[in-house]
């Protein structure tokens, strides 16, 4: 069956056809392709027509689609049972080997999700500290969950609003939304709340609205904020985390977190999440500790194994080579975008192996910074690419991510399929 067919019929049994709003390709005026298979940089969709992967199931493949050595922990894992709702020796072996690897970790929770990473360290954090609110920043994205479903007000300043319905009124209340890179702003909300801040939380690379790269003075000074007020700093590093370094940005910039939350590249592509810490805060947990959380399916063991499988490739011979895919890669897609008449204001920005297509060459720090013809230009660019075999993340405030698998071959085949 063709892409549209399949659309057609998951939306009779499937809300809006998808099981995760971005997949739904809304506003793009195009069906979304319906995957059939991958392998390495590629994807394959159900007319057979196949595609450089730039989206790479939005972060959790670094080694690329069906690397391997990780398929062979999978198979392994498989023939031992998939799930035991007991203790088993898998989720040691990867708990210590981030642990040991990660000087600001003490002990590590394993989870199924980014979401429910985040979920924890909320609830960790208001436990720990006994206070009740969080600040958060506009543009950061820390998954679905109630307190984080929160925005800056429109009308008068200071006042969050819900950014999706069912979110109750208390639980906005209790979350304090910031500018991103205006540490003043958070100085400020901080001193207005002093007593009841548990803590503020930011993806210290901010990636999922554009990248909004902030400034090492930037962290440091929340670091310094936290320490003064007292409450904790939670770095969410779903997606920085074993990307932009082992120890993510956390290690990058040397600066330490209290809580941080882990997803996508810790679970090799299997659904994992994690939060950790140090050890005075993470023994709060249960069964040690008052704050409770659980999971039928936590820390599964199959999922254990492609996280430890994918994470032991992370060298740093490694990073550097992924580093200088994704240089490379942005240096194509930059020739080719100067050399459009449509296009030639685009900039591709990167950090790492992350790159976004801003519709700017000007620095952007904040979502306020970001051009509003951002949607047009990437409407227009998304359709040129997937029918030339590129596809991006089907949204203009995402990322594009590159893999191991995304190598000289590729980067040859991209070229080609620009100029074509
Ligand atoms: C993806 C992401 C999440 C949510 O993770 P899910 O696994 O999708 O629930 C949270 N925080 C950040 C920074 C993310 O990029």
């Amino acid at each position: 069956m063709s892409s549209q067919s399949l659309f057609e019929e998951s939306l009779k049994y499937v809300p809006g056809g998808v099981h995760s709003p971005v997949r739904s390709f809304k506003g793009l005026h195009t069906t979304p392709r319906f995957i059939s298979s991958a392998k390495g940089a590629y994807i394959t969709d159900e007319e057979n027509k196949s595609y450089i992967d730039f989206c790479m199931s939005f972060g959790p493949l670094i080694l690329g689609h069906q690397n391997e050595k990780v398929k062979t922990a999978i198979y392994n894992a498989l023939e031992r049972g998939w799930t035991y709702g007991a203790c088993e020796k898998y989720s040691l072996h990867l708990a210590k080997y981030i642990v040991d690897k990660i000087p600001f970790i003490d002990q590590i929770r394993f989870v199924n999700s980014g979401t429910e990473a985040v979920m924890t360290a909320v609830r960790l954090a208001r436990g720990f500290t006994g206070k009740n609110k969080i600040i958060k920043f506009s543009g950061c994205y820390h998954g679905h969950l109630d307190s984080m479903l929160i925005k800056a007000g429109s009308g008068l300043a200071n006042m969050s609003e819900a950014s999706s319905k069912g979110v109750p009124n208390q639980t906005v209340a209790n979350t304090i939304v910031c500018e991103l890179g205006n540490i003043e702003d958070v100085a400020l909300k901080l001193e207005e709340y002093k007593d009841d801040v548990a803590a503020i939380f930011i993806e210290p690379l901010p990636a999922n609205n554009g990248l909004l790269i902030q400034s090492k003075e930037f962290l440091q000074s929340l670091r310094n904020l936290a320490n003064k007020y007292d409450c904790l700093l939670v770095f969410d590093e779903v997606i920085s985390g074993f990307r932009v370094a082992f120890g993510g940005m956390a290690e990058l910039t040397n600066i330490e977190p209290d809580l941080v939350t882990y997803g996508k590249i810790i679970g090799g592509g299997m659904p994992v999440g994690a939060v950790a810490g140090k050890k005075n805060i993470m023994s709060m947990l249960a069964p040690l500790g008052p704050i409770y959380q659980a999971g039928t399916l936590s820390a599964n063991p199959m999922a254990m194994d492609a996280g430890l499988a994918t994470l032991s490739e992370l060298t740093p011979t490694f990073y550097k080579q992924v580093e200088e895919n994704t240089q490379n890669i942005v240096a194509i897609f930059q020739e080719w975008l100067s050399k459009q008449d449509a296009f030639s204001h685009c900039h591709v920005k990167s950090f790492s192996s992350l790159f976004w297509i801003s519709p700017t060459k000007n620095e952007i720090k904040s979502i306020d910074e970001i051009p509003s013809n951002l949607e047009n230009t990437f409407f227009d660019l998304f359709k040129i690419f997937l029918d030339k075999g590129i596809y991006l993340a089907p949204n203009a405030y995402e990322v594009g991510f590159v893999s191991s698998a995304h190598d000289l071959s590729i980067q040859k085949d991209l070229k080609s399929k620009l100029w074509d």
